[in-house]
């Protein structure tokens, strides 16, 4: 399809609308139009920074009277660089980003351009977080859409499993809330479906007390990247056995050259595991206690701090604009095959910042099944993902070269699918696989609220039938 536009056209759209509009002849456009990840290049035909629910209706009629692709940008971290494309309305939530805390109800309500730093600051004040991710600088909206994978997964379960309500602008700018009881076939189709539905305005989570009022117990603990075999076989026997107050994600990494990490460690090629305990301090010694008991750490980094904190630590090493190169898949089990292949690769890593996670999505969140919501992984294993990552974009090549072979010789020990907030522009096959059995029924859902599929920029599910 192609579309021409004017400056004039957008121009009637700047009336109408009380954030604002802007196009390339605007200074703000390349700051405008810049993704987390620096990879990405995208001119949209114009960018609206909605201030409320209001311009968002204005900015999906207005493109479809135009006939333009509509991109929806929330903290703008998608692996893909989906909250941006080439000659779309781009519909930026980035300027929405106030939150309510409801301390006696234990709930937050979050607008869409929050991040999960304005989220936590605004719960964790009253001792308590919602489910989310294990970085705060990651846009609330596109988390929360395609599942949510956190710290407090195994205890509270995803990010959607604690999702109340939301408020949708629909591909006919209708706007409806959608709850158990309120559209409940669109609320299941938004807890793991992406921004394949609606345009959600406004989130309602449940939250939990975590900690001692908001303390926890967490930070890393890294071995020697030659002692991995070693740590993964013992994490993957360890981990069904740890109470669900206690987290921890594994990694293969290289100690970055900065503090806290003592000097003498920095650049050392590592395996880490970042563990979090959120239960009552009293027991924090004997639940650690095996942690702190095994092998032969280079450094045990684990410390009593604001849940905030951990939530931010990892958010100074990566700033925005780095190139990133992204593959991911789910495991059933780590297995010795699958070490093998790590070490492989762990001793590649091609640059400082490139890594490789495996993240649990065990506990409270496997006991929901898998058709419970839209997200269908439960099956008790991990999320893994590998990126190649380098500020340097003459380093490109040999991160995204790096991640694809290792991701091609590991695929084989998967479960198959992956987590589509991970998936890049990965095709439909790997859609579907990371759908699983969900994947028609999510497509009737869609038929019924975006037949014409007006919010395709994404990872697509098609309208059924169409
Ligand atoms: C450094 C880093 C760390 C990460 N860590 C984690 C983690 O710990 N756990 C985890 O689960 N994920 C993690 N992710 C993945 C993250 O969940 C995805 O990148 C997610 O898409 C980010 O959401 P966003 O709003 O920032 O993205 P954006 O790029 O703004 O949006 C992504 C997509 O979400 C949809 N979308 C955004 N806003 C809306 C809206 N208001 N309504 C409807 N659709 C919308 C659109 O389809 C859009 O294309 C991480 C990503 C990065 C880059």
């Amino acid at each position: 399809m192609t579309v021409t536009y004017s400056n004039t056209m957008f121009e009637e759209l700047a009336q109408t609308v009380r954030g604002d509009v802007i196009t390339a002849a605007d200074p703000r456009y390349d700051e405008a139009r810049a993704v987390y990840n620096g990879m990405i290049n995208k001119r949209p035909a114009v960018i609206v920074r909605c201030a409320d629910t209001a311009d968002v209706v204005d900015a999906v009629r207005f493109a479809r009277a135009h006939q333009l692709e509509i991109a929806v940008r929330g903290g703008g971290h998608n692996a893909g660089g989906l909250g941006v494309w080439n000659d779309a309305l781009v519909v930026d939530m980035s300027a929405m980003r106030s939150t309510t805390v409801d301390p006696d109800a234990h709930t937050v309500r979050v607008d869409p351009g929050c991040t999960w730093g304005d989220v936590d600051h605004a719960t964790v004040a009253f001792g308590m977080a919602t489910p989310s991710g294990f970085i705060a600088s990651t846009g609330v909206a596109g988390l929360t859409l395609g599942g949510g994978i956190g710290y407090l997964a195994r205890r509270f379960g995803l990010t959607v499993d604690n999702l109340l309500s939301a408020d949708v602008v629909l591909a006919d700018g209708q706007l409806v809330t959608a709850s158990e009881s309120s559209h409940p076939d669109l609320f299941w189709a938004l807890r793991g479906g992406g921004g394949n539905f609606g345009i959600v305005t406004s989130f309602t989570f449940r939250c939990h007390d975590i900690g001692e009022h908001g303390m926890i117990i967490g930070g890393p603990v890294l071995y020697d990247l030659a002692d991995a075999p070693e740590v993964m076989r013992w994490y993957r026997e360890l981990l069904p056995s740890l109470p669900e107050e206690l987290n921890g994600w594994i990694a293969l990494l290289t100690i970055p050259p900065a503090p806290p990490f003592p000097e003498e460690l920095w650049g050392r090629k590592a395996c880490g595991i970042v563990w979090c305990y959120t239960g009552p301090h009293a027991q924090a010694e004997q639940v650690l206690a095996p942690i702190k008991s095994f092998g032969n750490p280079l450094l045990v980094g684990l410390h009593e701090m604001p849940f905030t904190a951990l939530q931010g630590a990892f958010d100074p090493l990566y700033p925005a604009g780095l190139q990133w190169y992204w593959r991911a898949d789910f495991f059933n089990e780590i297995s010795d095959a699958a070490i093998d292949v790590h070490m492989k690769y762990g001793e590649m890593l091609p640059t400082g910042h490139s890594t490789m996670h495996l993240y649990p999505i065990d506990g409270a969140a496997s006991r929901v099944p898998e058709q419970g919501t839209a997200f269908a992984y439960r099956d008790g294993g991990f999320a893994g993902v590998i990126v190649g990552v380098d500020p340097d974009p003459a380093n490109a090549a040999a991160i995204s070269d790096w991640t694809r072979d290792y991701w091609t010789e590991l695929h084989p020990h998967s479960a198959g699918g992956a987590y589509i907030n991970f998936l890049m522009e990965e095709g439909q096959d790997r859609v579907r696989a990371s759908y699983r059995s969900n994947y028609d029924r999510l497509a009737q859902v869609k038929r019924r609220y975006d037949p014409d599929n007006v919010f395709h920029i994404n990872q697509n599910i098609r309208p059924a039938g169409g």
